[in-house]
């Protein structure tokens, strides 16, 4: 599930293909531009402004997210909403490789999932019928699937205090009519 850039590509090729894509744009390869890339892609799942001020301690926020929306610009970095409220960021699908999102909605934690082989054909003829019947022509997808993640799950179903609330709804119950 954890995948990073590496994986695909040489760092030595990745940091080349981003100077191109910034260069593209006539905008240069800082220091701070490689830091963030770097790492992105050693992250392998989405990070947040907050990872990266935690990872990264010498890159001030204002300027790491600038050089987020430069490096956008470029095609080298997409965003990727967490929440309605919050963004996290990741390579661009082109550097890294196709894949979807599992977001959890508590903790506004994002896994990279890929897909198997079988869940894009069936999403290629989901899109080709649909194209059919509406005439939209798409070209990629994203699918980001929103729930709650497996810690945030058992937090839900084993609430802090549940097992008093249980007692308490029971002896509400006994006194009841
Ligand atoms: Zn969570
Ligand atoms: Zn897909």
């Amino acid at each position: 599930m954890s995948r990073g850039a590496d994986e695909t590509m040489t760092r030595e090729g990745l940091h080349g293909l981003v100077a191109n894509r910034l260069r593209n744009v006539s905008q240069r390869y800082t220091s701070g531009r490689r830091v963030l890339v770097e790492l992105l892609a050693s992250a392998g799942h989405p990070v947040s402004i907050e990872d990266i001020a935690e990872q990264a301690p010498g890159l001030p926020r204002s300027s790491a997210y600038r050089h987020l929306v430069d490096l956008q610009q470029a095609g080298v970095v997409r965003r990727v909403a967490a929440n309605d409220e919050y963004f996290r960021f990741e390579l661009a699908e082109d550097i890294t490789e196709h894949h979807h999102h599992l977001v959890c909605r508590h903790c506004a934690k994002v896994v990279d999932v890929t897909p198997t082989p079988a869940f894009e054909q069936a999403m290629s003829a989901y899109l080709t019928a649909l194209q059919e019947a509406s005439g939209f022509v798409s070209d990629d997808h994203r699918l980001d699937v929103l729930g709650a993640c497996s810690a945030c799950a058992r937090a839900l179903a084993h609430p802090p205090g549940g097992a008093l609330r249980g007692l308490h709804a029971t002896a509400v119950g006994a006194g009841g009519p």
